[in-house]
């Protein structure tokens, strides 16, 4: 027999709490405790710093080593949470629901009444077992985790048979799932729409690997023309000055033209007769050069440098002259930025920021790096670059013509301004960015 309202308004009756009404108040308030704390426990697992983990990996605690015991198989702990979470939801709306509709009743009106049940109970869910445990335990997740150490690894027994079935399906159906041939350019897209303010520096290296194995040592090489050679027959005198000009540790050594590379002198050979130089033969400390094709990829260069212990190569054209060279320091930049070593100033640096829409850049700046600089799609170019590889070598392509001292050229929505240039390059450029 169904209880008899204690007030019978048009809209609303209220029934009394029953004895029955009052343990099912009593479970609900039990399991919203319980669903908290494995929210809690849940989070506190799975954020834990490197700090606290091997803090935990070297305790003795019989606590820390269930912790240990069960962060080893990851994916069986994200099941039992992923279980014990979806019963307790489960029982807390179907009790919440029998209770709720035992003590209002919205006379007649099913819907409103539906409505108004699954707006308190999911606000109450949310806020009490998603949000504010989720919170609480990740102010301290140390404490969390130990205190929840034991409940966790028992449901984790207690539910191991469900979740080792769960664990095998979803394993067998990612490994046979055709989805993980993503390309280099989904990844990037993926990468760029993920980036944040905070993560830009991550994000920046991540795209960096990214890209590694697709980039090849022409994008990357410094040119011939900004290299610094020295010939064969320079006397020792001279190759000092020429090296303590220049600041560079390796110094390509050429006979004649510098398409004839002979060696590499090595700066650091040469200490030991820095005090009687002149009647050196400094040629004879000359090391085998390291030839590449300017196609050859970044990746596998590194890892020749690494076999072959040497930091310099000499980038060569289909015809055998010499295009320039590319050091580990050009391909480490790559990922991680640029590199700044201890001897390098400012004024090394081939642009400058004005504002956030003009810099001005060096002809030769490579388009990569133009592109990384100025946040640009790597692709922006591709259909009127040609062969051109440096920001000078684009702007020729564009106008197909040397251009003049402040020439203005156009594409699309950037403005590139003749700064400097001499009778053979394009030295500077002021590149400004319109409606952005
Ligand atoms: P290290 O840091 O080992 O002393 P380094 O500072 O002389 O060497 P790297 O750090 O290998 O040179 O390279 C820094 C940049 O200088 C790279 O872009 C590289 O291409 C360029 N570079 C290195 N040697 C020369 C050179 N002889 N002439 C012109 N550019 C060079």
């Amino acid at each position: 027999m169904e209880p008899e309202s204690i007030t019978n308004t048009a809209l609303v009756n209220f029934y009394p709490v029953t004895t029955e009404i009052f343990f099912g108040l009593l479970a609900l308030f039990l399991l919203f405790v319980f669903s908290s704390l494995i929210s809690g426990a849940e989070v506190s697992f799975l954020s834990l710093s490197p700090s606290e983990r091997s803090m935990v990996n070297s305790s003795k605690k019989k606590s820390h080593q269930l912790i240990r015991n069960l962060l080893a198989a990851p994916d069986k702990l994200l099941t039992t949470f992923f279980i014990v979470n979806t019963f307790s939801w489960v029982t807390i709306i179907i009790l919440a629901t029998y209770i709720f509709s035992s003590l209002v009743v919205f006379s007649n009106l099913t819907v409103a009444n539906l409505i108004i049940q699954i707006l308190i109970i999911s606000g109450f869910i949310l806020l009490f077992v998603e949000i504010l445990p989720r919170m609480a335990a990740n102010n301290m997740r140390v404490k969390m985790a130990t205190f929840m150490a034991r409940p966790v690894y028992f449901l984790s027994i207690l539910f191991y048979p469900l979740s080792y079935f769960l664990v095998h399906v979803t394993s067998n159906h990612r490994n046979t799932s055709q989805g993980s041939n993503l390309s280099i350019d989904e990844i990037s897209q993926a990468l760029e729409l993920t980036t944040s303010e905070e993560n830009m520096e991550d994000n920046g290296i991540l795209e960096g690997i990214v890209k590694f194995g697709s980039t090849n040592v022409y994008q990357i090489m410094t040119p011939r023309i900004d290299v610094v050679a020295i010939n064969i027959e320079t006397p020792a005198e001279k190759i000092i000055e020429i090296i303590n000009h220049s600041g560079y540790s390796r110094i390509p050594v050429y006979a004649e033209t510098f398409d004839k590379v002979e060696g590499i002198l090595y700066i650091k050979d040469l200490l030991p007769f820095i005090n009687n130089i002149e009647s050196l033969e400094w040629q004879s400390l000359l090391r085998q050069p390291y030839y590449i094709p300017e196609n050859k990829k970044i990746d596998d260069l590194l890892k020749e440098f690494q076999k072959n212990k040497v930091h310099m190569a000499i980038v060569v054209d289909e015809y055998g002259g010499t295009s320039g060279i590319v050091t580990l320091e050009d391909i480490l930049e790559e990922i991680v930025g640029d590199i700044s070593d201890e001897f390098d100033d400012d004024e090394d640096a081939f642009f400058t920021k004005i504002n956030e829409f003009t810099y001005i850049f060096d002809g030769k700046t490579q388009l990569n790096d133009f592109y990384r600089v100025c946040n640009l799609d790597d692709h922006l170019f591709d259909e009127i670059k040609g062969e051109a590889d440096s920001l000078a070598g684009l702007l020729l392509e564009i106008k197909s013509n040397f251009p003049k001292l402040n020439e203005k050229i156009s594409f699309e929505n950037i403005d590139f301004f003749i700064e400097a240039l001499d009778k053979r390059r394009i030295k500077k450029i002021k590149v400004v960015f319109n409606n952005v």
